[in-house]
This record gives C-alpha cells, sequence and structure tokens, in this order.
C-alpha cells in the first residue's frame, strides 16, 4: 500500500471526510483493522480564503506547495488536494512538487464517463463554476459537456459554501435551495450534477434528489485508494 499525502484544511470539516471515506474503503478492500497509510497537512482556511479573495493565486501556490513538501518529507507518495478550488493551481503545483498528483476533475470525469453520461451540471465555488481551470478539464480533456445554474444561483451556491459549509454549519434552507438548482440544471438537459466543492456532501445526499449527483470528496477519495492499492 502506497501513502497517501492530503493537503486538507480547506476546510477541515471536508477533509475530515476524506479522511473517514479513505480509511473505511480501506478497511472494506483488505479487511480486520487493516487502515490507510496517510499523511495530513492541514492548512488554515482563513488564509487560503484571503488570497483566493484577493486573487492572490501566486501567493496560495507557494503556500500549498511548501504544504505539498513536507507531505513528501513526511513519506507521501501520491498527494490530494482536497479541494476542487485549489486546483485552480493544479499545474503550478505540478511543476513545483514532483510527485504524483491525482487530479480531483480527472477521478469525477473518469466515474461520470462510466456511467455514460455526458451532460452534467456543475455546483461550486464561484472560481470553480466561472474560470475554465476547472470546466475546461472536464470539456477538452474528457469530453464532457458542463452546465453551470444561471448567475444568482451561482451567486447563492457560492455564499453558502463559504458563509455556512466551510464553517460546518448545515441549514435546510440552503439544502432546499440546492436541491432547487440542482433540478434545474436536470430540467436544462444535465443527466447529472457534479458537486465540485468538497463540502457540499455534507449538505446534499443522494436521497434529497432524483438526479445523479457526482460527490467529488467521495470520488476523489476512492480514487486515492483504488491508485494506493494499485500494483506498480
Ligand atoms: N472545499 C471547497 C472546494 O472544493 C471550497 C473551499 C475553497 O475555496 O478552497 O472548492
Amino acid at each position: 500500500m502506497k501513502t497517501l499525502g492530503l493537503l486538507g484544511g480547506m476546510s477541515w470539516e471536508s477533509t475530515a471526510v476524506y479522511y473517514r471515506l479513505i480509511n473505511r474503503e480501506i478497511r472494506r478492500r483488505l479487511g480486520g483493522s487493516h487502515s490507510a497509510r496517510c499523511v495530513v497537512y492541514s492548512l488554515d482556511f482563513a488564509e487560503v480564503e484571503a488570497l483566493q479573495r484577493a486573487g492572490e493565486w501566486g501567493s496560495a501556490a507557494r503556500m500549498l506547495a511548501e504544504g505539498a513538501r513536507r507531505l513528501v518529507a513526511a513519506g507521501a507518495e501520491l498527494l490530494l488536494i482536497c479541494s476542487n478550488t485549489m486546483h485552480r493551481i493544479f499545474d503550478e503545483l505540478e511543476r513545483e512538487v514532483p510527485a504524483r498528483w491525482l487530479h480531483i476533475a480527472d477521478a469525477t470525469a473518469r466515474r461520470i464517463r462510466d456511467s455514460g453520461l455526458r451532460q452534467v451540471g456543475l455546483l461550486g465555488t464561484r472560481f470553480t463554476m466561472e474560470e475554465s481551470f476547472y470546466r475546461e478539464r472536464l470539456e477538452g480533456r474528457h469530453g464532457l459537456r458542463v452546465l453551470t445554474p444561471e448567475a444568482p444561483d451561482r451567486r447563492r451556491v457560492d455564499e453558502v459554501i463559504f458563509r455556512e459549509l466551510v464553517l460546518g454549519r448545515i441549514r435546510r434552507e440552503s439544502r432546499a435551495e440546492f436541491v432547487r438548482i440542482i433540478e434545474q440544471l436536470a430540467e436544462r438537459g444535465a443527466e447529472g450534477v457534479i458537486l465540485g466543492c468538497t463540502e457540499i456532501g455534507l449538505l446534499v445526499k443522494p436521497r434529497h434528489t432524483r438526479v445523479p449527483l457526482f460527490d467529488t470528496t467521495e470520488i476523489h477519495a476512492m480514487a486515492a485508494v483504488e491508485a494506493a492499492l494499485a500494483a506498480e
């Protein structure tokens, strides 16, 4: 089993989910008291959020690269950024810290293609929904078609992520809004919807809607287990 390195704290609410899912899946696959070989480097999210807000992606990349180097120094062989948004600087990190990185959108696109779907909705922070780094990866590399909510709903999704979910606040009213937005995407032709923020799965579960959901936290965690157990 290879050692996983989780670049987390973005927010810790979802890093805790990654940790649980990865360990549970290793135990399910290997049985007995097996658990994951894993190192977690958890950042202070207030610092990350401030850099995102200011558009200081270069400084953010330096901060995450430092974390990644520490993971590698501690023995991590496979690295994961536990946030969709911070994949905005994936290429810089991959260049700065040569290691094996598992991209969250690649794992998600593979799961979607395996389900036979082509056109999907995308929910996430405004960065993930509106900038090109995430959509282009899904569309250009993986041949998916991606729909996002209309502007007022994009603002609302972003607001709920930063004012509620990263703070561990789960509100029924927000869940109802997310379900409405998910179902509107389906009405516009989305065959499924990507929960493209690692905290959305804390709010919306498959049982809340009939629209197929692709929870990036769960998908990324399962891809990590797969890679950790794969033969060389
Ligand atoms: N965890 C989130 C994501 O997956 C949002 C927090 C952040 O902005 O990094 O995008």
